[in-house]
């Protein structure tokens, strides 16, 4: 059986890898080298220079690409990294359309740097296909989607959205960091271009910053390899090396974040000092049919409001958990809690976050692989 056709678990560990040509080794060696040996001028063996391409990072790529069935991989220094390489494909004048419920870092990428260059962005929650349609114009060449969204875990019909960019001749982009290839993959819904935060699930370990790129197309991988080595922000070979051995227990770690996340978003939803708990696994969550029919499971991200609403009952709780560990970032092993209002999304301005539903109050999960008894007695005694 050829790898292509091996079912996803065995592609998280074999996935475009095979042993090294040199001594068989099984994982990929960390070829930490910027440059090769030529015996002429141009003779290589495929790597000149490691900005270009570099063995480890080469084995990495493969590995993602063939875990969201894509067939042109690219691994950059970080996500953000990966978010500037697809900006780079449009031109002064472009617009593109983006979800409203955004990473902020997504956001201060677009609208404090894209925007100073001449491209517009216009947002939308992405719910109703008319009203995301009305954005369209002449302009338009990008749709870039995050779904679940960072942290109101809002859910975007990816193969509704492409059905609209193909009609209109658009690119659509998804950001695939929450969901990860094992529970949604958005190339088969009809996206041209997935996006990764590798540092999150995909490496799973908290110990890297790492950014990945998947597209299916062969003109679009090579104007995105152009980017990628003509603006230098590459993921290097150790980085490269530890995102592919998280990436050998993506299944396992994702099936453990999704039992976990369930237990802890119901013990969320049924506590008397909650107010909301988003959570795209629950019936009454708006788009719960969209997830249910686009995911496979429903992740270890959750967010909530404590009743009242009260930014100081928000600050208590945080400082209060002990296991959960208050900090950026999620998708490692460990169970981390942050402040949206004041950490991933501070740079969005104040009133703008609050139309959108992050207000102050709100707390975001990321739900980790403990024992998940633990997880819920720690927050039994934050809440108290
Ligand atoms: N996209 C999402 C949904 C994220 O949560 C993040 C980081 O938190 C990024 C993109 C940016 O990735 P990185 O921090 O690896 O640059």
């Amino acid at each position: 059986m050829g790898k292509k056709e091996l079912k996803f678990n065995s592609k998280a560990i074999h996935g475009g890898q095979q042993p090294d040509a040199a001594y068989g080794a099984v994982m990929p060696p960390i070829y930490q080298t910027s440059t090769y040996a030529q015996p002429t001028p141009g003779g290589h063996k495929g790597y000149e220079y490691s900005r270009g391409a570099n063995p480890t990072r080469t084995a990495l790529e493969n590995a993602v690409a063939s875990l969201e069935n894509g067939k042109f991989g690219m691994a950059f220094g970080s996500g953000m990294a990966a978010i500037d390489g697809v900006m780079k494909l449009l031109e002064p004048g472009d617009e593109v359309i983006c979800t409203s419920d955004l990473y902020g870092g997504s956001y201060r990428l677009f609208k404090g740097i894209y925007e100073k260059f001449g491209i517009k962005f216009r947002f939308s929650e992405m719910v109703d296909m008319d009203e995301l349609s009305s954005h369209i114009n002449a302009k338009t060449k990008l749709i870039w989607v995050e779904t679940p969204t960072n942290p109101l875990m809002n859910i975007v019909d990816i193969k509704a959205v492409s059905e609209i960019t193909e009609a209109n001749k658009l690119l659509l982009a998804v950001d695939n960091t929450f969901a990860t290839p094992y529970l949604q993959r958005p190339l088969e819904l009809g996206a041209d271009i997935v996006m990764h935060s590798a540092t999150k699930y995909l490496a799973g370990h908290s110990d890297v910053v790492v950014g990945a790129l998947v597209v299916n197309e062969k003109t679009l991988a090579d104007r995105l390899y152009f980017i990628q080595k003509s603006s230098g922000a590459i993921c290097g070979p150790m980085d490269s090396f530890l995102t592919l051995r998280g990436i050998k227990t993506l299944h396992v770690r994702m099936q453990r974040h999704c039992e976990n996340g369930e237990l802890v978003a119901n013990y969320l939803e049924n506590h008397p000092k909650i107010d909301t708990v988003y959570w795209p696994g629950f019936e009454h969550h708006p788009q719960h049919k969209v997830a249910k029919a686009q995911m496979s499971g429903f992740g270890g991200m959750i967010s909530f409001v404590p009743k009242g609403g009260k930014y100081e009952d928000a600050i208590q709780i945080v400082e209060k958990l002990r296991i959960f560990t208050l900090a950026e970032s999620l998708g490692g092993v460990e169970s981390l809690v942050g402040h949206p209002a004041s950490m991933s999304h501070g740079s969005i301005p104040k009133e703008e976050r609050e139309k959108k539903g992050v207000v102050d109050a709100l707390i975001r999960l990321s739900v980790g692989i403990e024992d998940v008894e633990d997880l819920i007695a720690d927050l039994e005694q934050a809440l108290k």
